[in-house]
């Protein structure tokens, strides 16, 4: 059985006249585009820009535009929670508000409740003090990393066509949940999600690690900003969809959770921080040793993407050499059996410090491949190469065809 590996540097290329990644000293990113054919690719399509959700989901050929349902499912996925098709999923932030009244009187003061670290006892009296059963609903509760965390409502009749709780800025009023279209199931999931915003915030205003934060002058975790909320969608199984088995291997709770709704295996790795210090050796060796037990590896690594929000030239640089300095056992593949593919999902250039629409460059290393003169792992370099410009769903297709697992269209 022939083998995939995908590694995809989030963010990775930029725009301008000279890059990171055009001046970064990055000696086996350029062999593996020696050794490979070389193109530039648009994820989803030219001009469009991609989150790294969607792009994500167009790089394993699955459709955004017909997939892709909001953040919050993937997030909860990402987070642990087993996630069913017609869950109705949110991103949660545990904030601070101040003020008298319902929760809806009240003022946010701090969106990340002062980047508190461990929320898991507050998490544990939400869970054993709210009980949703008289709307025939059910909810999963759990903590991301910091102050994050994900909410699932699971039930008959709910809908997803409903606003966020989260104001998105401090000094307003938490919003109150409302229905976007005039429909049954929207306004009873609106009118749920009220009740436990409500029974939230009672809760954790008099919890005792709260009181303990009050009296230390730290600002109390005391309301859940829900947003980003979108059903859980029902998509094919990688490896049903493509007959091979799917690992991945990041460091980032939003890939970890496309991983899972493709309902393939995570693989955690101690030191994989999804940020300029993450365990790089660790997750290259991870990688590899999925090969052993996987079809389709993901390798994902998040920090180029960070420092290209950040405006960070030399940042973003070092950090790909970083990279590169582990990349070389790569090299030493075997690629009669194993097809390398070196890409991102956007870019995210330093100059714009946000996700663009520009083309990203890829390389795919397998024996059979026509190899072009290409010499260089550069967005510059890339579009001389021997693949042109694809886009992200073309990208499965083209492997599958190298690796003799497609189908012939037609006699
Ligand atoms: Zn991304
Ligand atoms: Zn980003």
């Amino acid at each position: 059985m022939k083998k995939v590996l995908l590694i995809v540097i989030d963010g990775l290329s930029d725009r301008g006249t000279k890059t990171p990644l055009s001046s970064a000293k990055k000696p086996n990113m350029d062999k593996l585009a020696e050794m490979g054919i070389n193109g530039i690719m648009d994820p989803i399509a030219p001009g469009i820009r991609p989150g790294s959700d969607t792009g994500h989901l167009s790089l394993l050929g699955y459709d955004p535009y017909k997939y892709y349902t909001g953040r919050g499912p993937i997030e909860a996925a990402g987070a642990g929670i087993e996630v069913k098709p017609g869950d109705i999923a949110f991103r949660v932030n545990f904030g601070t508000v101040e003020g008298e009244g319902s929760v809806f009187d009240k003022v946010v003061v701090d969106r990340r409740a002062g980047r508190i670290s461990d929320t898991d006892e507050l998490v544990k009296a939400i869970n054993e003090g709210i009980d949703l059963s008289k709307f025939g609903v059910e909810f999963i509760f759990r903590r991301g990393s910091g102050h994050r965390g994900a909410l699932v409502l699971r039930g008959e009749g709910l809908s997803d066509k409903i606003t966020d709780t989260d104001p998105h800025k401090v000094g307003e009023k938490v919003w109150r949940c409302k229905p976007l279209r005039d429909d049954e199931n929207a306004k009873r999931t609106a009118e749920i999600v009220n009740y436990f915003m409500e029974k939230a915030h009672e809760i954790l205003d008099k919890h005792p690690l709260n009181e303990e934060r009050a009296k230390k002058g730290l600002p109390k975790a005391n309301v859940l900003l829900l947003r980003g909320v979108g059903v859980v969608p029902h998509i094919p199984p990688f490896e049903q969809r493509y007959g091979m088995k799917l690992a991945v291997v990041t460091g980032t709770t939003l890939i970890k959770g496309i991983g899972r709704i493709l309902k393939g295996d995570v693989i955690e790795v101690e030191g994989a921080t999804g940020n300029r210090y993450t365990n790089v050796k660790g997750k290259v060796e991870a990688a590899l040793e999925a090969l052993e037990t996987h079809d389709f590896v993901l390798l994902h690594f998040k920090a180029t993407d960070e420092l290209g929000h950040d405006g960070d030239f030399e940042g973003k640089k070092e950090f790909i050499e970083k990279l590169d300095r582990h990349f070389e056992q790569l090299l030493s593949l075997d690629f009669s059996n194993v097809c390398l593919i070196l890409t991102a999902d956007h870019s995210t250039p330093v100059t714009a410090k946000e996700h663009t629409g520009d083309p990203v460059p890829i390389t795919i290393v397998y024996k059979d491949v026509r190899v072009d003169d290409v010499k260089s792992f550069s967005e510059f370099e890339a579009y001389k190469g021997g693949l042109c410009r694809i886009r992200g769903l073309d990208l499965i297709n083209i492997v599958m065809d190298l690796i003799d697992k497609a189908e012939k269209f037609g006699a």
